[in-house]
């Protein structure tokens, strides 16, 4: 007698469950990008408009022009940009084009995320990494100006990252490259200083570094620094100002982003 075995519903059952759970978190993870790229927009405003009242300006609650109270359709990302045409319902005054822009922008950084081969949860890492690089790049970009707790967040998660999943850097390399990063900026901004008598790189920029290269590990010190100082020249040269003070910071954060997103 031939015995027939009818395999069991169960395993069935949990791998029906263990897709649709991958799927709703990776379909969650572009609307996630999409929210913190509004965020993201939102210290870019802050950053650009002091002329603003700072209250009015510390959520993106109300027009900027008529200080009218958004509605929660109006706040909807990207969605509403298109329904009201970039302009407030009530007094027709433009909606700053670069929200949309940052939000679309986070969108196609959400997208490439979910095609890198990265478990869900550190593809959340990447993006949360991502919008606090984006944040720094902008930020020393329009005011020379590094926020301290982003690259320790940055820091951290890089360490965690190596700690957990290694996809872009072993922990030992993770930690050499925090401290070389850190360093190697920290030692040639002292030399600089004494043969010039003034800082030639901000204390910003070393921490930043370092933040970068716990993510990436110490082997990517070349590369990125390759990168960033290319980006760098390049926007002093676009910008005139490449005998004046140039964002390192923001070729430093852009480096990094790029090869979180490229396959290696
Ligand atoms: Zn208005």
């Amino acid at each position: 007698m031939v015995r027939v075995r009818i395999p069991s519903p169960a395993p069935l059952i949990i791998a029906v469950a263990d897709m649709s759970s991958l799927f709703i978190s990776s379909a969650l993870l572009p609307i996630f990008g999409i929210i913190f790229g509004s965020f993201v927009g939102v210290i870019y405003h802050r950053k650009m408009a002091s002329h603003i009242k700072k209250e009015i300006i510390k959520t993106r609650s109300h027009c900027d022009t008529c200080y009218k109270k958004l509605t929660i359709l109006e706040l909807l990302p990207i969605v509403s940009y298109l329904i009201l045409r970039g302009r407030c319902r009530d007094c027709q005054a433009r909606i700053p084009i670069q929200y949309f822009f940052i939000e679309i922008l986070f969108l196609i950084i959400s997208l490439n995320i979910l095609l890198l081969p990265l478990d869900i949860v550190e593809a959340y890492m990447v993006l949360v990494v991502i919008g606090l690089l984006v944040t720094q790049a902008i930020s020393d970009f329009l005011n020379k100006e590094l926020f301290t707790l982003a690259s320790v967040f940055i820091a951290i998660i890089g360490i965690i990252q190596s700690l957990t999943f290694s996809s872009y850097s072993s922990i030992i390399l993770s930690l050499a490259g925090f401290i070389t990063g850190f360093m190697s900026l920290y030692l040639i901004n002292k030399i600089y200083y004494l043969f010039k008598l003034r800082n030639g790189i901000g204390e910003g920029d070393f921490l930043l570094f370092g933040a970068i290269l716990a993510i990436h590990g110490l082997e990517m010190f070349g590369p990125i620094l390759l990168i960033a100082s290319c980006i760098t020249l390049g926007i002093g040269y676009l910008t005139h100002s490449l005998q004046g003070e140039m964002p390192l910071g923001t070729g430093l954060a852009i480096a990094g982003i790029v090869f979180l997103l490229i396959p290696l």
